[in-house]
């Protein structure tokens, strides 16, 4: 299979900034779990900057922070927090940087609306949340542990400003010394910015198109019977109308050229899983024993949490599509099976 062309710079490291072209510059924050990092980008331009991206509330990220403000803005002020969506690795610190600066936050509606309501697994007593656990065929044991890995989660995660300003599909906005374009990604969360520069001929990727990994498309207790994975698919389209030039830069890897094929293998991979679990429901199964058919290697509790959730976007796209039927059987589980 063709490789992707990853970008000659190496990766920063603590308060560095890697000039990628003029007035783009990349920087990482850390993280306390696999891949351990998040790329952050920040645009210069003639009166401030912009920063793309938060990292997560951490001490350690806060001072990053501080060290590069110090090292590399000049007497130029942040402008503006743009954040591409709503996972606390992107937003975590949106409120100390805006505080910081007294900078707007900019984020799509649904974003910020669902950064500012909270998760549905803070909530672990209620009838729905304890229904789509069961639906899945999971023991209350599990629901429980779900629910106190959220809370230990929520602990480091910050509120969200109280106030922003809304991007929307194909408005174009200067930040930095370039205008960028907004394209909305779907699926791995509500409504995903992207940022698209015509002249720099950069795209800004945030976790819609991953150079390594597939972005989690899942379904969770809030939305049990949506079609995320449609979602995502079909929003994968203007993305492959951009120029086959253009550097990807996204929040987690390294930052890469050959956007055309990296989504052609993005579709290769969903439907290969969509192909693996059709196969697997020539007998009735329930999603509990969906799951290690699909994701094979040992997975941590957060992994199969994840894995839970991709493999519930997997049944619901060919229940939709009408190739999977389910009925519940007499202990309340969903059972699936091809026909
Ligand atoms: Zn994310």
């Amino acid at each position: 299979m063709a490789a992707l062309q990853y970008t000659e710079h190496q990766p920063p490291e603590q308060t560095q900034l890697v000039e990628l072209k003029p007035g783009i510059y990349w920087a990482r924050m850390p993280l306390p779990f696999p891949p351990n990092h998040i790329n952050v980008y920040l645009l210069e331009g003639d009166d401030g900057w912009t920063v793309i991206d938060t990292g997560m509330n951490l001490a350690e990220a806060r001072e990053r922070w501080l060290g590069i403000f110090d090292r590399y803005l000049g007497n130029k002020p942040v402008t503006a927090v743009v954040v591409t969506h709503m996972h606390f690795d992107h937003c975590g610190l949106s409120t100390f940087l805006t505080d910081h600066w007294r900078a707007p936050l900019w984020m799509s509606r649904s974003e910020y609306l669902a950064a500012r309501s909270g998760r549905p697994e803070n909530r672990a007593g209620s009838w729905q949340l304890q229904q789509h656990y069961q639906r899945a065929g999971m023991d209350e044991q599990y629901l429980q542990r779900v629910a106190e890995k959220f809370e230990s989660f929520e602990k480091v995660h910050e509120p969200v400003p109280l106030s922003f300003e809304r991007l929307h599909e194909g408005q174009a906005l200067r930040f930095g010394a370039d205008e960028w374009r907004v394209m909305m990604g779907l699926g791995h969360s509500p409504e995903h910015v992207c940022l698209y520069s015509e002249n720099s001929s950069v795209l800004i990727s945030g976790d819609h198109i991953l150079p390594r990994i597939s972005p989690n498309i899942s379904v969770s207790a809030e939305c049990p019977g949506a079609d995320p994975l449609a979602d995502y698919l079909d929003s994968l389209l203007p993305f492959a109308e951009l120029p086959e030039d253009t550097l990807v830069l996204p929040s987690h890897g390294l930052p890469f050229q050959q956007l055309h094929l990296r989504i052609e293998q993005l579709r290769e991979d969903h439907q290969g899983n969509l192909d693996k679990l059709l196969s697997l429901c020539q007998n009735e199964r329930s999603l509990k024993q969906i799951i290690p058919g699909i994701f094979t290697r040992k997975l941590s509790p957060v992994e199969y949490h994840l894995a839970m959730g991709e493999s519930l976007a997997l049944v619901n796209r060919l229940w939709h599509l009408g190739l999977l039927q389910r009925r519940l059987d007499d202990r309340g589980v969903f059972l699936y099976k091809t026909g």
